[in-house]
């Protein structure tokens, strides 16, 4: 093939973002429907991981109990991931199931789990207490342990090609429940029941290292129990997980206000941008709240992140057939990047994962790799993200929580 007939060459149309198999919810003015507010829905009863270690204390001793075993129960949570009271022989066996009724009740119960990648990963459903479904995923790496954990039920922000958004957002998630989906997590590789063993019986990583809040839900949209959920994370133990704010990754849609928020609050996080577009004409189509803040108000956003904290911002962009891909799209991204600085941020295109048969079919490699080249000409780093978990309906985008 000579060069001018590769696809990435060839002049190639213009596809228009659109809803195929199900109809997205608009609003008043016939725009997709974005839900920035939860549904007023009742949330789970207060669970240990709602509060700090001193909240615990306190709610212990309103209890009748002495304030030290908030420190044994978080113990027993937070590093052993056990909530259940016949474990815990330094509490008085009399007041045992009284404490863990109060302080520990159960949030997640797990529906079912699907297994790829040799065990190496394992996609979760869980039902909630009030029967709402959530997923998360995890995935063992060389060297580290992901896990995507899911902020929201459901998701508000209508994303005409992401399988959470179709059915809306059904409520926020609590603090603990997210908290929860680590531990759960951490239980099940403590079990050895997540693939992986070393030839010699150990592991790599004997527990969760990095988060990625790239599953169901607009992490932005639930910011406070977000920040309690990551300050939880990384609390030393006993208080929490003792995990390194930079190995968790929150990742959004772009809600502007609530990205300068996340940049002042003086957390090492990972922030990730989920752009998809470099211009308000398609990225109004493909990201509905991008009626809300344009293309160039994000960026200035995440370019703010990293001037506050240092870190390096990274850029998803998946990569859709004949929509996003084009030659021009990777060069206006490069400049728009480029003309607000260098080495501040990185772009991670990701094959789409796709619906057969429908508009949204990932990119040919070709195009794929002519997309990440003239980033890179630019001075852009770029990583091709990876597809884990695909044939379990485990990938990005993937998440719909059906039963
Ligand atoms: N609401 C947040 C986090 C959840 S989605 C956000 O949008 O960033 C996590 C990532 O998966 C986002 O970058 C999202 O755009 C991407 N995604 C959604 N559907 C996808 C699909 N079908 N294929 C690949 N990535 C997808």
């Amino acid at each position: 093939m000579t060069e001018h007939t590769t696809a990435a060459h060839r002049s190639r149309p213009q596809v228009r973002p659109k809803a195929e198999g199900w109809t997205q919810a608009t609003d008043a003015g016939g725009r997709p429907l974005l839900q920035f507010q939860s549904p007023r829905r009742t949330q789970p009863e207060t669970h240990l991981a709602d509060l700090t270690l001193a909240e615990r204390k306190a709610k212990l001793v309103e209890l009748g109990y002495p304030a030290f075993r908030a420190t044994q129960l978080s113990t027993h949570y937070f590093e052993h991931y056990t909530s259940d009271p016949d474990e815990m022989t330094d509490l008085p066996a009399s007041a045992r199931h009284d404490i863990v009724e109060k302080m520990l009740p159960p949030l997640l119960t797990e529906v079912r789990r699907l297994r790829t990648d040799k065990g190496e990963t394992i996609k979760f459903l869980w039902r909630l207490f009030d029967g709402a479904l959530v997923e998360s995923v995890l995935m063992r790496y060389p060297g580290r342990v992901t896990l995507c954990v899911s902020s929201q039920a459901g998701c508000g922000m209508n994303c005409p090609f992401c399988a959470t958004g179709q059915a809306g957002l059904t409520r926020n998630l609590s603090t603990a429940e997210i908290v929860d989906q680590v531990v759960a997590a951490n239980r099940a590789i403590a079990n050895g029941e997540l693939g992986g063993l070393r030839k010699d019986g150990g592991f790599d990583s004997p527990r969760v290292t990095n988060i990625v809040f790239m599953g169901m839900g607009e992490p932005l949209a639930n910011y406070k129990r977000l920040m309690n959920a990551v300050r939880r994370m990384v609390a030393p133990a006993p208080e929490g997980l003792g995990m390194s704010a930079r190995h968790i990754t929150v990742s959004t849609v772009g809600l502007v206000p609530a990205i300068r928020k996340l940049a002042d609050e003086d957390l090492p996080l990972t922030f990730a941008l989920s752009l998809h577009a470099p211009d308000d004409t398609l990225r109004d189509e493909l990201i509905p709240v991008n009626d809300h803040w344009k293309v160039d108000e994000a960026l200035d956003a995440a370019r703010y992140y990293f001037e506050k904290t240092g870190r390096r911002v990274s850029i998803e962009y998946a990569l859709i057939k004949d929509m996003n891909d084009h030659a021009w799209r990777a060069d206006l991204l490069a400049e728009k990047l480029n003309a607000r600085g260098r080495g501040w941020v990185h772009v991670n295109p990701i094959p789409l994962n796709p619906t057969p048969g429908s508009i949204w079919t990932s990119s040919e490699p070709e195009v794929t790799n002519e997309f990440i080249r003239r980033l890179e000409a630019a001075g852009i780093p770029t990583t091709l993200r990876d597809t884990r978990g695909k044939e379990i309906d485990g990938a990005c985008g993937q998440l719909a929580a059906a039963e």
